[in-house]
């Protein structure tokens, strides 16, 4: 059986002072996680994640990678360059993402094939609005967002983790129920069995308002292996629950 994964997505949040206490205090409690867990740090401070991290049960993850391989893009952080800090995954396509910076199916498809290529795993977020889930079109979306990223060069790609994160249930306390959770995730491992053998491996995770007091339940879904965590995560407490309860 795959172990969970357990990652957490710290945004645009923390400081020198607050990332290192925060850190530490997880360090302090995950000798031997039963599940996968990584911390998705702002690129700021990637050197001070792989410093932190080295050598724990804990990986290092980037919010997002850069389209281009290298060049003329300011501002831009590339994958190999996040290889250089030892990161182990790279969120892509988060609906944040989606929606504030104009990322298309398509740009996340580049994004999700450059961090393979340098050897890191992406996490691919798919999910639908608010609007697109009373149109009934929940499944619709999140299959054409992930079907962009899997096919490449007329093979399905696997070595990805997914990311099913319904917009309206991120940073608004509103999660989806482990049904609702579950139903989406379900047909997403059939998108990815229709396309290749190897779909079992792949892990889907939940992301929304995951908490301290839901995680258990979702986790324990047919199909729910692990969680992609915002707010939760920057309390350690609540954080090292939601690692506790994916067994
Ligand atoms: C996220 O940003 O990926 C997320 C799931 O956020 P939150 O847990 O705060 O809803």
């Amino acid at each position: 059986m795959k172990k969970k994964l357990i990652a957490g997505n710290w945004k645009m949040n923390g400081g020198l002072a607050a990332n290192q206490a925060l850190l530490q205090a997880l360090l302090q409690d995950v000798a031997t996680p039963a599940c996968d867990v990584a911390v998705a740090v702002p690129a700021a401070y990637l050197a001070q994640g792989q410093a932190l991290l080295q050598g724990s049960p804990i990986s290092l993850a980037a919010q997002d990678v850069s389209q281009h391989e290298v060049g003329a893009y300011t501002g831009e952080v590339s994958a190999a360059m996040l290889g250089d800090f030892g990161v182990r995954y790279a969120i892509v396509g988060h609906s944040e993402r989606r929606q504030y910076h104009g990322e298309t199916d398509s740009v996340v498809a580049t994004k999700a094939h450059r961090a393979l290529a340098a050897g890191i795993t992406p996490i691919v977020c798919v999910g639908e609005t608010l609007a697109e889930r009373e149109a009934g079109q929940t499944e619709v979306v999140v299959k054409r967002q992930l079907a962009a990223v899997i096919h490449l060069n007329g093979h399905c790609i696997t070595e990805i983790v997914v990311a099913y994160e319904p917009v309206w249930a991120i940073g608004t306390g509103k999660t989806a129920t482990a049904e609702q959770a579950q139903a989406v995730h379900a047909a997403l491992r059939a998108q990815l069995s229709a396309a290749s053998d190897k779909a079992d491996r792949i892990r889907i995770v939940y992301g929304g308002s995951m908490n301290a007091a839901n995680a258990a339940e979702l986790l324990a879904q047919a199909d729910i292996d692990g969680g992609l965590i915002g707010g939760a995560s920057l309390k350690a407490p609540d954080f090292l629950k939601i690692i506790a309860a994916a067994q």
